[in-house]
């Protein structure tokens, strides 16, 4: 299956040498080949750092479907994001800022955090919970949220943070897919300055799968059946004395749900070994994270990318690491920056949907604040468009700092394909391969497609960060590599590699379109859309023609100040004619006031095509209302 490229890439940003001189890792074609040359070396030298109970017998035993890291070791997690730090020099260091949506904030030392999580924990094992078993946190993004995860992780239970905003069907949907012993759950979520409700959702889902205990986070005086366990006298009535409990390296740290962009979500296992490993390495090479920085990823602890790079990496390395409750633009367009400005954020991690959002707004909100000390922002999730990444390199970091686009899937763990700072970015392409990783685009029958041309994304070879299985499901996890021949992981994306070697994600496999003949990624349409003035956003779908087979169809969000008339849509089409050519013109164009998104902020184009051509949408439980 060859896929056409047709949006021109020719802007490359140099690095920039300030970066560059300061960079943790500064020669990352070494360090790349060492990685692929001897990666029981390379994995096994980062491992030192950590607190290992039982050491491993071998670094891996890796073969595709099926792998395993640091074999026969024993550790936990919460022993190297917490002890490692509270028993040493960092104990009276920030280890958290949690701000709410009115911006005021709180901070954590690591002495402080291992002593809640561990009067958590032991409150957590008075009632029975111990290695093995599965709890579900269905919290709002707080402190209380990431004690609940940390405090499973010291006892060895499993946990499956199900993002708050999940409807009934979606909470009942995992409780039961992971046959949970116990749910910690809040009672509100805090957005847009009001309170969002929890509890019915609770009542809802427990009501079809009823669990052993049920912790309550309750932040609003509301009734309170009795006997609730609240979560806050498990905290005051145990001591702080429950230690890490080793456990297998590759015993399950959580479950997590993909996103469901493209159907029915997959509980994707990761471990406490390898995990730990993979995501504390990238934190470090790739997001170049120093000791004394405020880190701040803008996600949510519902997905990986708050699993990873709000609360483990981040803890596990002893750095500051922040986060928010609420909409990153209230109570007003500039709170982001204002709270990047007040903590003197150093790295920023965010996601397209932010960036969009923001030049939504307009420029003059980052620029009213001093984000000097912002040096890196990492965006992740969805095709980051040339046209954001210019907008924030220039109105956000005002060329004083960089965007790294980086790729990679629930199912990864952390970054995959990415531009390393030292490297120059090629805005529209994600990058390449990072450490670790060797990944290549196929055509069906597994063979190389050229440079230039599109395929099926590959990866060859496993990492420690890779999931190990998808959770009581092993027949779905080998179906990850039964779509191509040969023992490769299919990503379910298209994409091409240029001469450089860099990867641009042209979109979801199942996205594809075909007009006349051509198969073209959806994420070059909407960035040529996205340039245009008018355009704050866009998603398109193939929809069937007589003659083209398929013809493209746009939706289209305006920029404030923008009408939906005939006159722009002419000016539109026009603007991708000149830009991408005739093939990928789009035929229709449909104006809208938002696009249907998942709650993690990806555009489901299967939705509008299903709504157009008449199909069933399949499942929607992870939408956005
Ligand atoms: P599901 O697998 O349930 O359909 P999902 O794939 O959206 O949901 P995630 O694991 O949250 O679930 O997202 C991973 C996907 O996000 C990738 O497969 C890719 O399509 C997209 N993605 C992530 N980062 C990037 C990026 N930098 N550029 C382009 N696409 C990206
Ligand atoms: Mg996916």
């Amino acid at each position: 299956m060859a896929i056409d490229r047709v949006l021109e890439q020719d802007v490359v940003y140099p690095p920039l040498d300030d970066l560059v001189d300061q960079a943790n890792v500064t020669d990352f074609d070494a360090e790349y080949q060492r990685s692929i040359d001897d990666p029981a070396g390379f994995w096994s030298d980062w491992a030192q750092r950590f607190e290992w109970t039982t050491p491993w017998s071998s670094v891996f035993d890796a073969q595709f479907p099926h792998h395993r890291w640091f074999v026969g070791a024993k550790t936990n997690i919460t022993a190297n994001a917490l002890d490692r730090h509270a028993d040493g020099p960092r104990a009276d260091k920030t280890a958290i800022v949690a701000v709410n949506e009115d911006n005021s904030s709180t901070r954590y030392t690591y002495a402080e955090l291992r002593n809640l999580v561990s009067r958590f924990a032991s409150g957590l094992q008075s009632l029975g919970i111990g290695v093995g078993d599965t709890v579900i946190i269905y919290m709002p993004l707080t402190i209380e949220g990431i004690i609940a995860m940390l405090a499973c992780a010291r006892i060895g239970a499993i946990h499956s943070v199900v993002y708050a905003g999940m409807g009934v069907g979606a909470l009942a949907n995992r409780i039961e897919d992971i046959d949970a012993k116990a749910v910690i759950a809040g009672d509100v979520s805090m957005r847009r300055g009001k309170p969002v409700d929890l509890t019915g959702n609770v009542y809802g889902a427990l009501e079809e799968e009823p669990v052993d205990h049920v912790i309550w986070f309750r932040r609003e005086t509301q009734p309170q059946s009795k006997g609730e366990i609240q979560f806050h006298d498990l905290i005051r009535d145990h001591e702080p004395d429950c230690d890490p409990v080793p456990v297998d390296a590759e015993h399950p740290l959580f479950v997590l749900y993909t996103s469901g962009s493209t159907g029915k979500p997959k509980g994707v296992v990761h471990v406490h070994g390898g995990y730990m490993v993979g995501t504390s390495y990238h934190l470090r090479s790739f997001f170049d994270v120093k000791d004394d920085d405020v880190y701040w990823a803008t996600s949510d602890i519902g997905w990986i990318v708050g699993h990873s790079y709000i609360v483990y990496a981040p803890l596990v390395e002893g750095v500051t690491t922040v986060f928010r409750e609420g909409a990153p633009d209230h109570p007003d367009p500039g709170s982001i920056w204002k709270v990047s400005a007040e903590h003197e954020v150093n790295v920023m991690f965010t996601a397209p949907t932010a960036i969009r959002m923001f030049m939504k707004h307009g420029e003059e909100y980052p620029q009213s604040h001093d984000l000097s000390s912002l040096r890196l922002i990492a965006v992740a999730g969805e095709p980051l468009n040339p046209e954001a990444w210019r907008w924030a390199f220039t109105n956000i970091l005002e060329e004083n700092g960089y965007v790294v686009d980086n790729w990679w899937q629930t199912e990864l763990g952390g970054p995959t394909i990415g531009t390393p700072i030292t490297m120059s970015a090629k805005p529209g392409a994600a990058g390449v391969p990072l450490p670790g990783v060797e990944a290549s685009v196929v055509d069906a029958d597994g063979m190389h497609v050229p440079r230039g041309k599109g395929g099926l994304l590959v990866l060859n070879r496993p990492f420690p960060h890779m999931m190990r299985t998808i959770w009581d499901n092993d027949a779905r996890y080998k179906q990850y590599f039964d779509e191509v021949p040969g023992d490769v992981y299919s990503a379910g994306d298209v994409a091409s590699m240029d001469e450089d070697g860099y990867i641009s994600i042209l979109g979801r496999s199942d996205d594809v379109l075909n007009v006349a003949g051509h198969r073209i990624g959806t994420a070059d349409v909407e960035s040529a859309l996205i340039v245009h003035d008018a355009v704050a956003e866009s998603a398109v779908i193939g929809i069937p023609h007589e003659v083209k087979g398929e013809a493209i169809k746009a939706f289209v969000v305006l920029m404030d100040g923008y009408e939906a008339t005939e006159a722009t849509t002419k000016s539109l089409v026009q603007h991708v004619r000149t830009e991408l050519g005739p093939i990928a013109t789009p035929s229709e164009i449909e104006f809208r006031e938002k696009l249907p998104k998942t709650r993690s902020g990806k555009i489901v184009r299967r939705l509008l095509k299903a709504e157009e051509v008449g199909d069933d949408p399949g499942d929607l439980s992870t939408l956005e209302d």
